[in-house]
């Protein structure tokens, strides 16, 4: 059990069901408990993903799970999928449709396409009231676009979801694009990259957004934060992300986690 002074944290982007935790992962989660990490999200990035952050939700407490299916796999889209993602994201663990989005960077599958999945997502995600988790590279024009008309018909449509629509996943645009999401009620997921000695531009921006749009994500097993980078990110080292947006911020680190924790619980209901 963590000690009753440790600052209670989230990650709330982790792929813990990856390979990469395959040989430890109980020992990963363990490591969690003791560091007072008291919440995860670990989205799908397709079908098979999906099912299995949804067994790792059922499993573990703290584990909570978001189904989609990401751009990068987009080719493995069946024309079913949406129905079977609708299925699992009644699983009451699961709190929101992601990681999807769009990808121009790795480009495994024809834009086109990737849109397609998206809107169709999208729209799970307003018929059954769940927040979207957004993964953006190289495509952030686009995306602001499609979010901008999904919130325009959230609004239209009443929903719940335009208080807290969803979070733009480990954020790499500009501050034009920020406002923009701010102005849509979307949060900005920060992760590891924030730490690096040379992610100056990224470090200006985000001692700028309001601590109450923020959340932190490590992406594990990716984008380890400094120093640990070359090695296997993992849930704990969120508090390295933690403690730069503090520094950032020059706000105390405890006020800090429990801002964005209360962040997490706004939009995720967890
Ligand atoms: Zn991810």
């Amino acid at each position: 059990m963590p000690q009753l002074s440790l600052p209670l944290l989230i990650d709330s982007h982790c792929h813990l069901d990856f390979h990469a935790f395959n040989k430890d992962r109980i020992d990963i989660i363990n490591k969690t408990r003791q560091a007072g990490i008291t919440r995860i999200l670990n989205p799908g990035i397709d079908l098979v993903s999906s099912y299995a952050a949804v067994r790792l939700s059922e499993a573990y407490p703290e584990i909570y799970a978001a189904v989609g299916v990401h751009p990068n796999d987009a080719l493995g889209y069946k024309d079913n999928a949406i129905d079977e993602l609708r299925v699992l994201a009644k699983n009451p663990k699961v709190v929101a449709v992601g990681e999807i989005g769009l990808d121009y960077y790795r480009d495994r599958s024809p834009i086109n396409l990737q849109q397609h999945i998206l809107l169709e997502q999208l729209q799970l995600a307003s018929d059954l009231n769940l927040p979207v988790v957004i993964h953006s590279r190289n495509a952030n024009a686009d995306i602001i676009q499609i979010l901008a008309d999904w919130y325009t018909q959230l609004v239209k449509n009443g929903s719940i979801l335009v208080a807290h629509p969803g979070v733009l996943h480990s954020f790499s645009g500009d501050e034009k694009i920020a406002q923009q999401a701010l102005e849509r009620n979307f949060f900005i997921g920060i992760t590891g990259p924030i730490t690096f000695l040379n992610s100056h531009n990224l470090q200006k921006l985000v001692a700028n957004l309001p601590l109450e749009s923020l959340l932190v994500e490590t992406d594990a097993p990716f984008l380890t934060p400094y120093p640990h980078r070359g090695q296997r990110n993992e849930p704990v080292y969120v508090k390295l992300v933690v403690e730069k947006i503090a520094a950032l911020h020059n706000k105390p680190f405890p006020i800090v986690a429990e801002t964005i924790r209360q962040n997490a619980v706004r939009l995720f209901n967890w």
